[in-house]
């Protein structure tokens, strides 16, 4: 382990080591990743794999379409072709003429920003689907290009990749402490040992406040318990987009190349550091996801999780320098979406630290918006 680096990043999950990818492509030298336990072991491996742009605000869906697109050639960027994006699209299920006009709202601004999704009807969503309940569904709202990614193969890839470029990616190698010396970092202390450092890019997301509670950086990101599950194979190809409900509890659900359902509802707990899985989590999955696929009733679920979502006020991340401390530098807060949200998150915090300032709208999460008071519309956030 190198006991001098230009950029020290704290935490091995997909934000982190996106944006090491990001910095080392704009030809950044001397970059560390330490991660605690092994990469992806927090939130990324426990994530629900979806990709959306099917937002309600300006912000997020520009940043979507960028990560869609990036999501869409990393693979071979990085040589590394299993690593693909499949466009299998989102399907919410819209059960009121109230949602019906919220979506209308949506989807015209997702237009008006490129994004082709639409409101269909009942049957269609049911052409999409054919297993749908659909004699309570009004209306749905589809996008065709949205889909999912398979995070194990986005730490395996990048991390491929990365050792490539020379980042050094430190495993099993706890951060203790940020150290600061007159107002500007000094670099980081571990459990194998000091390194000095410029800058210092806090990637933790649930372990983040940890740091900038012991550095009086007060930046609201708590940690709340989200569930997932998967079942037994299902007939493979019949639930080929995220399906989502929110009147069913929230639930989104889709499927796995194997037939395998992955998802979950919208039941939290916290803030809190247990992420023990709950029986009422399951009851819950078992009754909700069966009422939208009646057939799912018949599908025994084989596995079950907990994980953080590191979540702020308005289901917002925080992306940005901290201005307290010269050389610090945050991206966490990802509310549920940090896996969709990375490729952009990460261009947009390389572009900031290479050049000062980003072409990506990254103002929306400012991490100083909470403290001023301008808290954003609440993100759409599934589960
Ligand atoms: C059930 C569930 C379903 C989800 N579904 C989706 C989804 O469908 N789509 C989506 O976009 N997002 C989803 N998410 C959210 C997504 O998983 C996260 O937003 C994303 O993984 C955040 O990435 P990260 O790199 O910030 O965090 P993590 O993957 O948690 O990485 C942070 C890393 O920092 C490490 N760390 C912490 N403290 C230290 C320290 N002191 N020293 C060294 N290392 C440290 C941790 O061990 C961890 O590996 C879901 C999350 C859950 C729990």
């Amino acid at each position: 382990m190198k006991n001098k680096v230009n950029i020290a990043i704290i935490g091995g999950g997909i934000i982190g080591l996106y944006t090491a990818y990001e910095l080392a492509k704009r030809g950044v030298e001397n970059i560390a990743v330490y991660e605690k336990n092994y990469i992806g072991s927090g939130s990324t491996f426990r994530c629900g794999t979806g990709i959306r742009q099917q937002f309600g605000d300006e912000a997020n869906i520009k940043m979507m379409k960028r990560s869609v697109e990036k999501w869409s050639t990393v693979g071979e960027e990085i040589n590394f072709p299993p690593l693909k994006m499949a466009k299998t699209g989102y399907l919410f299920l819209l059960y009121s003429e109230k949602e019906v006009e919220q979506y209308k709202k949506n989807v015209a601004l997702q237009n008006s920003l490129g994004v082709p999704s639409k409101i269909i009807t009942p049957e269609e969503a049911q052409e999409i689907v054919p297993g749908l309940d659909i004699s309570e569904v009004v209306a749905a709202s589809w996008n065709p290009t949205d889909g999912k990614a398979n995070p194990f193969l986005a730490v395996y890839g990048l991390s491929k990749a990365l050792k490539k470029m020379g980042v050094e990616i430190n495993e099993y190698t706890e951060v203790k402490e940020i150290k600061v010396k007159d107002g500007a970092v000094e670099g980081v202390k571990t459990e194998k040992g000091d390194v000095k450092a410029d800058i210092v890019l806090n990637a933790a997301n649930a372990w983040a406040k940890i740091f900038n509670e012991k550095l009086g950086v007060k930046i609201p990101i708590e940690p709340y318990k989200h569930q997932g599950i998967v079942t037994e194979p299902f007939k493979v190809g019949e639930i080929k987009p995220m399906v989502v409900s929110f009147k069913h509890g929230g639930a989104y659900l889709t499927q796995k190349p194997n037939g395998g359902i992955i998802g979950g509802i919208a039941l939290k707990y916290g803030p809190t550091w247990d992420i023990t899985p709950t029986y009422e989590f399951l009851r819950e999955v078992a009754k909700n996801f069966s009422k939208i696929i009646p057939a799912l009733k018949y599908i025994t679920i084989i596995r079950q999780w907990g994980g953080y979502y590191a979540e702020t006020p308005d289901h917002n991340a925080t992306i940005g320098k901290i201005n307290e401390i010269e050389g610090y530098y945050l991206s966490a807060g990802f509310s549920g979406h940090g896996f969709m949200l990375a490729p952009a998150a990460a261009e947009g915090m390389a572009e900031l630290i290479t050049k000062g300032s980003s072409s990506l709208p990254l103002d929306f999460y400012d991490p100083y918006r909470f403290e001023r008071g301008e808290l954003r519309e609440h993100a759409i956030q599934m589960g």
